[in-house]
């Protein structure tokens, strides 16, 4: 999957650390230097498992879309992703031994892609066993606990359907884990994140929702090229309408002033677009409303009116106060 960087000279591995600490958001906080000594010093390489409970396989597809080579490859490659049901070679009892096995070294990274039944166990079971009792199990002996997508982190989807979805922070009482929302996961934040763990050993700082404030300390709406629309109250009305092409996206359901992630500046798909560039309102994927909260997605509804409450208090200012 990944190119390997092991014959890289000692100068193009370090160019290659220095880009991977600017496209990963971490220029300000690690030299090329820190992050080449931390993905070469482990004397083997890092190993990770990733679990899969009520998800859709798109976080997944993330990990296996990556560029290569590029920062999160470079990561990839220094780590050993030792289970993964999707990826992974192995299947049935060679692949549980294996899971097994890994726990009872630890020091592992554990992420857990999707979210759990509350309302009935048998909503999701591996190998005839529960996922709820599998990520107990697995979350014992990991180092560092990561919960990629909206579903992981929040409920997301499945939380508003009869099985009752929730976050993996509700079967791990206690436990510290790191949430990583949107959906799909970012790879930059969950290589940035992986970076950070392997370069200090601890969490990157979070905000109250256990997500990292380097990639969600600001709203999508703070640097979205329609904002001044929104200053200007220019809501979109008519897709047809040529002179509303740029404009505000407020009144098709988006959802930017509320939602926290850097999506509009770190942007998608190596950079190449998101959501809103692309013509689709903002559905508030990185936050616990999403998305039976923030139900309907493309249309005016309560959180329209909420933001627009908040608009007329002055408590969204306009860009150049900001
Ligand atoms: Fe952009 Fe949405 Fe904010 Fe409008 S409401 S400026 S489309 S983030």
């Amino acid at each position: 999957m990944v190119k390997s960087f092991e014959r890289l000279s000692r100068r193009d591995f370090l160019k290659f650390c220095g880009g991977a600490a600017a496209a990963l958001g971490l220029s300000e906080l690690f030299t090329a230097e820190m992050i080449a000594e931390a993905l070469e010093s482990a004397a083997k390489k890092p190993p990770l498992i990733w679990l899969e409970g009520q998800d859709c396989a798109g976080c997944t597809i993330s990990l296996i879309s990556v560029e290569n080579p590029g920062p999160a490859s470079l990561i990839l490659d220094k780590i050993s992703i030792r289970y993964h049901e999707t990826i992974m070679a192995a299947s049935g009892h060679m692949a549980e031994k294996v899971r097994e096995e890994t726990i009872k070294e630890g020091g592992y990274v554990l992420v857990v892609e999707g979210a759990i039944p509350s309302a009935d166990d048998r909503f999701c079971m591996v190998g005839g066993r529960p996922f709820r009792e599998i990520a107990i199990e697995t979350a014992k002996n990991a180092a560092a606990i990561i919960g990629v997508g909206a579903c992981s982190a929040f409920g997301g989807i499945p939380r508003g359907t009869p099985t009752k979805g929730v976050p993996l922070s509700k079967v791990l009482p206690g436990k510290a884990i790191i949430n990583l929302p949107t959906c799909p996961v970012h790879m930059d934040h969950l290589m940035g994140t992986i970076v950070y763990f392997l370069v200090t050993h601890k969490a990157p700082r979070l905000d109250k929702l256990g997500r990292p404030l380097m990639y969600f300390g600001m709203s999508v709406h703070d640097n979205c090229r329609r904002r001044g629309h929104f200053d200007e109250e220019e809501f979109l009305t008519d897709w047809n309408d040529p002179k509303q092409r740029d404009w505000c996206l407020l009144e098709k359901g988006c959802k930017g002033p509320e939602a926290y992630a850097d999506c509009s500046i770190r942007r998608w798909n190596n950079g190449i677009n998101f959501c809103i560039d692309a013509g689709a309102p903002c559905q508030g994927c990185s936050e616990p409303g999403f998305y039976d909260e923030y139900s309907p997605l493309y249309a005016m509804g309560p959180v329209t009116d909420r933001i627009l409450a908040k608009k007329a208090a002055g408590l969204i200012p306009r860009k150049e106060n900001t």
